[in-house]
């Protein structure tokens, strides 16, 4: 499932294919995708695509006079972008037509339909509502992170993902996350020592913001179809060396999520220092 830096690496590079291009048409082509009745989506069109914007694991176009559409592309959805004339597959579940000839599409393979769209006026949220911090904003202190985990029984990799405390990480770079932060995913929260919480919040934004720069250099201004995730700590490593010790990295289920962790590094009981 895409996150954060994938994310913001899709959102930088569909900007210069799209900013200042007027929306030609749009197609909706599976029943579930729009979540939005009013503003009709047929609004996009004749306006001007004015920037790319993300909140959370959401993808947000911006067109002109304040309307928004916001996508979340779930588990298996990516963003395709390429010229009209090419006659849409059976996986393409939505369409956006540009002026310049091109199409910006949704792409969801395999049976299930769980990628959303709404559209939405200026000054309305939608779902974005409901999200918590978002982990690259200044607003994210450590002050923030201590009040967050403060008196909660629950295990650090389950609150890292909650999204509606913390917007953008998912099971992988919420294992990512924990490594560099040298915590194991099962400790809980409320036991954090004042150290250990410094460790965690410096390496929210630490990890994410490398994790983009790793796929900036790796993709350039292209867009995916699947996640760049080969420079990862852990995540999808099991088995594997770890790269600072060599142990094997171990997988374990923790609240259903496929959990990735050295335990060397990430031991339940850090020595000092
Ligand atoms: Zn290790």
């Amino acid at each position: 499932m895409p996150e954060l830096p994938d994310l913001e690496v899709l959102k930088d590079n569909l900007t210069p294919r799209a900013v200042g291009h007027t929306v030609r048409g749009v197609e909706v082509r599976s029943p579930a995708f729009l979540k939005t009745a009013q503003p009709h989506i047929s609004e996009l069109v004749g306006r001007e695509v004015t920037g790319f914007a993300r909140r959370g694991k959401y993808l947000i176009l911006l067109v002109s006079e304040g309307l928004r559409l916001v996508l979340h592309l779930m588990r298996w959805g990516w963003i395709w972008h390429g010229s009209s004339s090419y006659a849409p597959t059976r996986a393409t579940i939505f369409r956006l037509s540009l002026d310049d000839g091109n199409d910006i599409r949704l792409i969801e393979p395999g049976p299930q339909r769980l990628a959303r769209g709404w559209v939405l006026r200026e000054g309305d949220p939608g779902p974005l509502a409901e999200l918590g911090w978002e982990p690259l904003s200044l607003d994210f202190t450590e002050d923030a992170l201590r009040g967050l985990l403060s008196g909660k029984r629950r295990q650090l990799k389950k609150i890292l993902i909650d999204q509606r405390l913390i917007a953008g990480i998912g099971n992988a770079y919420a294992d990512e996350i924990l490594f560099v932060a040298r915590l194991s995913p099962f400790r809980y929260a409320h036991t954090l020592s004042p150290e250990e919480i410094t460790r965690l919040h410096r390496a929210i934004p630490d990890t994410l913001t490398w994790a983009i720069s790793e796929m900036k250099k790796r993709l350039g201004g292209d867009l995916f179809e699947k996640e760049v995730r080969d420079f990862l700590w852990v995540h999808g490593r099991a088995g594997k060396p770890c790269r600072v010790c060599g142990t094997p990295i171990e997988e374990v289920l923790l609240g259903g999520q496929r959990t990735d962790y050295c335990p060397p590094c990430q031991a339940v009981n850090q020595p000092p220092g």
